[in-house]
């Protein structure tokens, strides 16, 4: 059974994530979204908030499931039984810092990060932009899933 962890903010989870989710779906056997609290963060949603917008989103596959944890996601992993790090790349940015991240995960715990490229079409979208426009009280409909632009 190869279960995968996909660890972020999710502040608030945008199409970029759904695609990466749905992509990684035929890869893994169980996906856990896990919404790490940083207390250090402020947040645009609060988690409660968050964790709705993801649950809403994939109440239809019941292999996903979404969870909330503090501390070292490695840790996290290592508690729920997790093979795997799921994670987007978007950029050169994302690759440099994800690098640094998934080697020393790797050399911590023996656990791997699998990246998966952005799609061309939700490759410019980040939450914090969603959160900018947001601000701003712009549209941000074609960003973010149907269950976060309800809320608004
Ligand atoms: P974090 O604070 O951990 O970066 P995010 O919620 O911003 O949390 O991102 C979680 C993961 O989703 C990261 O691996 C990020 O690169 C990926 N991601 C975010 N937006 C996109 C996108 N548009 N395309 C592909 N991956 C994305």
């Amino acid at each position: 059974m190869k279960k995968a962890v996909f660890p972020g903010s999710f502040d608030p989870i945008t199409l970029g994530h759904v695609d990466i989710i749905n992509r990684a779906m035929p890869l893994f056997d169980e996906l856990i979204i896990s919404i790490g609290i940083n207390d250090t963060k402020n947040y645009r949603f609060s988690l409660e908030e968050r964790v709705a917008f993801i649950k809403k989103t994939f109440s239809h596959i019941p292999n996903i499931k979404i969870k909330t944890y503090s501390g070292l996601t490695t840790e996290f992993c290592r508690e729920i039984k997790a093979d795997f790090i799921l994670r987007g790349l978007r950029n050169p940015a994302d690759f440099e810092f994800e690098k640094a991240i998934a080697i020393t995960n790797r050399k911590l715990t023996g656990i791997d990060t699998v990246f998966l490229l952005t799609s061309a079409d939700t490759a410019f979208i980040s939450s914090s932009i969603v959160r900018d426009i947001l601000k701003h009280n712009g549209d941000v409909s074609k960003f973010v899933p149907v269950a976060v632009n309800k809320s608004l």
